[in-house]
């Protein structure tokens, strides 16, 4: 029989844990024919998630965790997901049932009927969610379509069906700085979207706070566009020909009017103005060379401190 893998990436989801259990349960037994496994990964939380699992695993057979050493963030939960998984299709999702176990039959019956390698889902509203918070989403996926290759979709929900062939794409790119909705779209292969309706978070709240997103989204930019670099030297150009027509045009008026000295508060203007683009540049090649830097150390993407996988079952 095949088997499907359903990762859970959990921090601190005590509270949702077993509604999301007894969710999925219900879900798998509407799909016979498939054998499930549930990889729970523990990513570092504080409350007891780890016990909540544990006490699952001891009870169902199909549970399986691994439990991280420290927060090592969702992407490398969702990597060690992959890695730790042995499914013929692989499926993660988030353990709030903001990502409905329902859609599942209907996920695997693109795969199976239609063709598709892999079913990815995007949210149609962003209803229950801060106002400010869509708004900046918005904007970033906006932006991440104008400056980037990679086909990022608007809404786009880490909750995803995939085949095992695309499963292993993904783990062939080990790189650190993940960013998976720009990984799942520069494998390629063909991808069907399913629409739905924002759901609110079944208990506990979120674990992404503004200031979280606003790097993760620098990293997406990063990981998936030199663009920034290009715009900090364009702009260097453009600063240089306008310094170049001002040159000359102050050499002209010199030569003609001779030299009053003034315009102190403008000068200052200027000095300030090129100093912050200087700054600012600086600024987005140092982003780019942290990325570098952190990329070479290769360190691990997750370290796992427990498991109930043993590394020949993978
Ligand atoms: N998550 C994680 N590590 C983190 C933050 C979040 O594994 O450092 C998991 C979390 O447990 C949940 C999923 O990622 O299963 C999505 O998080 P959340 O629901 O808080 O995000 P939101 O839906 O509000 O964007
Ligand atoms: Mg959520």
């Amino acid at each position: 029989m095949e088997k499907i893998s359903v990762i859970v990436p959990c921090y601190n989801e005590e509270e949702v844990l077993p509604l999301f259990y007894e969710e999925m349960n219900r879900v798998a037994g509407l799909m016979d024919g498939y054998d499930f496994e549930y990889v729970f990964v523990d990513d570092g939380s504080r409350d007891a998630t780890l016990c909540v699992v544990k006490e699952l695993a001891a009870r169902d057979q199909r549970v399986k965790y691994v439990s991280f050493s420290r927060n090592f963030g969702k992407e490398a939960a969702m990597f060690a997901g992959f890695t730790y998984a042995s499914g013929d299709y692989v499926a993660v999702m988030d353990a709030d049932l903001q990502d409905p176990p329902a859609l599942l039959p209907e996920m695997m019956d693109a795969i199976k009927n239609e063709g598709y390698d892999s079913v990815a889902t995007r949210r149609v509203t962003r209803k229950g969610e801060p106002v400010i918070r869509s708004f900046f989403a918005r904007c970033f996926y906006r932006l991440m379509r104008r400056i980037s290759k990679t086909e990022i979709v608007d809404g786009a929900r880490d909750y995803r069906l995939m085949t095992r062939q695309f499963v292993d794409s993904l783990l062939s790119l080990s790189e650190y700085n993940r960013f998976s909705k720009g990984l799942y779209g520069w494998v390629g292969y063909r991808t069907k979207w399913i629409e739905f309706e924002n759901v609110e978070r079944a208990a506990g709240e979120t674990k992404w706070s503004f200031w979280k997103l606003l790097l993760y989204s620098i990293e997406g930019i990063v990981a998936f566009s030199a663009a920034p670099l290009a715009i900090a030297a364009v702009t260097g150009i453009l600063c240089c020909l306008l310094a170049f027509v001002f040159i000359l045009f102050i050499v002209v008026r010199t030569l003609m009017f001779g030299d009053p000295v003034a315009g102190w508060p403008s000068m200052i203007c200027v000095i300030l103005l090129t100093g912050g683009l200087q700054l600012l540049c600086i600024g987005i090649l140092g982003e780019y060379l942290a990325k570098t830097y952190l990329e070479v150390k290769n360190r691990p993407i997750f370290i796992c401190k427990e498991s109930n996988i043993r590394e020949n079952d993978r």
